[in-house]
C-alpha cells in the first residue's frame, strides 16, 4: 500500500519513527500522529539523565516542527484518542472521527502505581512534564527516596547523588535490576551505588509513603522529603481492549506486528510479540524495540514486506560513569560467566544468550553481531578465549 492512509496512536519514539519509516519508506497517502502529550515528540531515555542536570527541553526533540511540515505529516499533540471504531475503519479524538486504512498502536506505557499507602504523594518519571517537575523540586538539597531499583531509578539516584542530594533507594527484590541484568551484574552497581554514598535497601518492599519518608515492611523507616516511583511500568491496553483487540502482558501481535485485526499494528512498550528466539510472548521497554518495530511495520505497510519481526534485542543504561549495555535477551535462570572485569556473558543450554557490559562499546557491538548472526555456543566461546571477534 503506497497511497493509503495510516494514522498512529502515540506520538513518542515508535510512534514518531512510524510516521518517518512510513515516508522514507515512499507512503505517499496522509499520515495523521496523535499524541496525548504537549510539544514535539521527544526522546525519553535523557529525562533521566543528562535532562535532569541541564534542563535543556529544546535539545530532547526528535526532529523539528519542519520535518513534519516538510514530510507532509499531520502531527496533532496534546490530543487523546478516546476509541476506535474498527467497523468503520476510524479513530475518535477530540470530537473528531479520523478515517485509517492502517492504524498503528504506540501507546507506551505508564508508571506501575502499586497499593501502598499515601503512594499518590510519590513522583512519577515518564514525561518530559514529570521530569521538569522533578527538576523544579530539586532546586535546594533534599534528602530523596526512590522507590524501584531498576535502570530509571538508579540513573536519577546517580544524577541525584552528583546534584548533591541525599539518596536512599528501596528495591523489594533481593538485587537490582533483577529483571534486566546477571546477578553478577546486580552486585557490581550496588557496589557502585554504596561507592556514590547511596543508602540501597534490598529485600523490603514499600509499605507506605508520607510527608517525612518511606516505610519499608521490615520495619526500616527512610526520612525524605521527595519520594519517587520507579517501581515498573504497565502497557496502555485500554484503547485495544476495548476495541476488541487481544491483549496479553500488552496489545498481542503476531511475528509481523499485526493484531488480531489485519487494519491494525502495534508496536513498542505497549505490543507484546513472539520472540523470535524462543517463541515466548514478550513485550520490552526499549528505544531499539519501539524503533526497529517501527521500521518494521512501515516495510510491510509501504513495501509489503512480510518478513517475520527479528531485530536483536539490546538496551542500555548510564550511571554516573558507567555505561551498562546489553546485548540479547537472558532468561532470569541463565548462567552468567564473567568474562573480563568488564563484561559477563549469560548462557541457556550451552547457547550464549546476552552480553552484559559496563564502558565496554567495543565487546556489546561484537556481541550485537554475533548474536545476530549464527548464535555461538559456550564451549567454541571458551576455545576462543571468550574473544567475540575470534
Ligand atoms: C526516564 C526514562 C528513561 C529511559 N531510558 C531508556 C534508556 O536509557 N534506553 C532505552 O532503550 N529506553 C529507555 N527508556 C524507555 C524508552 O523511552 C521506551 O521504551 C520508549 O519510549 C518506548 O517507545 P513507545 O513509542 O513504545 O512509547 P512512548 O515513548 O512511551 O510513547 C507513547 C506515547 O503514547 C501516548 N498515548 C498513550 N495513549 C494515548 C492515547 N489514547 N491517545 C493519544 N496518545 C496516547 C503517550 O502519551 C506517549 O506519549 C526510558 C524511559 C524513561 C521514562
Amino acid at each position: 500500500m503506497s497511497t493509503g492512509r495510516v494514522v498512529i496512536v502515540g506520538a513518542g519514539q515508535g510512534g514518531f519513527q512510524a510516521a518517518a519509516s512510513l515516508r522514507q519508506e515512499g507512503l505517499s497517502g496522509p499520515i495523521t500522529l496523535i499524541g496525548a502529550e504537549p510539544g514535539l515528540p521527544y526522546q525519553r531515555p535523557p529525562l533521566s539523565k543528562a535532562y535532569l542536570k541541564t534542563g535543556e527541553a529544546a535539545k530532547l526533540a526528535l526532529r523539528p516542527q519542519s520535518f513534519f511540515d516538510k514530510n507532509a505529516i499531520n502531527y496533532l499533540p496534546e490530543t487523546w484518542v478516546e476509541g476506535i471504531d474498527r467497523a468503520a475503519a476510524e479513530v475518535h479524538a477530540g470530537g473528531r472521527r479520523i478515517a485509517y486504512d492502517h492504524l498503528i498502536l504506540a501507546t507506551g506505557t505508564r508508571n506501575l502505581r502499586p497499593p501502598i499507602d499515601g503512594i499518590d504523594a510519590a513522583l512519577d518519571l515518564r514525561t518530559l512534564t514529570d521530569a521538569a517537575a522533578l527538576r523544579a523540586a530539586l532546586d535546594g538539597p533534599r534528602r530523596l527516596a526512590v522507590i524501584g531499583g531498576g535502570f530509571i531509578g538508579l540513573e536519577f539516584a546517580a544524577v541525584a547523588r552528583e546534584l548533591g542530594h541525599e539518596v536512599s533507594v528501596a528495591e523489594a527484590a533481593p538485587r537490582l535490576m533483577a529483571r534486566a541484568v546477571s546477578p553478577l551484574m546486580s552486585d557490581r552497581f550496588l557496589a557502585l551505588h554504596r561507592q556514590l554514598g547511596v543508602a540501597v535497601h534490598l529485600g523490603a518492599p514499600v509499605a507506605a509513603v508520607s510527608a517525612t519518608g518511606i516505610a519499608l515492611s521490615d520495619g526500616t523507616d527512610i526520612d525524605a522529603d521527595l519520594v519517587l516511583l520507579a517501581a515498573g511500568v504497565r502497557p496502555n491496553t485500554e484503547l485495544a481492549e476495548a476495541a476488541g483487540l487481544a491483549v496479553e502482558n500488552g496489545i498481542a501481535v503476531d511475528a509481523r506486528l499485526l493484531t488480531s485485526d489485519p487494519a491494525i499494528s502495534a508496536l513498542g512498550d505497549c505490543a507484546s510479540f513472539p520472540d523470535p528466539r524462543t517463541a515466548r510472548r514478550i513485550r520490552l521497554e526499549s528505544v531499539q524495540a519501539a524503533t526497529d518495530h517501527a521500521r518494521a511495520i512501515a516495510r510491510r505497510i509501504v513495501k509489503g514486506d512480510d518478513a517475520y519481526y527479528a531485530a536483536l534485542p539490546w538496551f542500555w543504561s548510564d550511571q554516573a560513569d558507567c555505561k551498562l549495555q546489553i546485548a540479547g535477551l537472558a532468561g532470569a535462570e541463565d548462567e552468567a560467566v564473567a568474562v573480563s572485569d568488564s563484561a559477563v556473558f549469560r548462557f541457556a543450554g550451552g547457547q550464549l544468550t546476552a552480553v552484559e557490559t559496563v564502558n565496554d562499546a567495543r565487546t556489546h557491538m561484537q556481541a550485537r553481531k554475533r548474536l545476530t548472526a549464527s548464535v555461538p555456543d559456550r564451549t567454541t566461546l571458551e576455545a576462543a578465549g571468550f574473544d567475540l571477534a575470534a
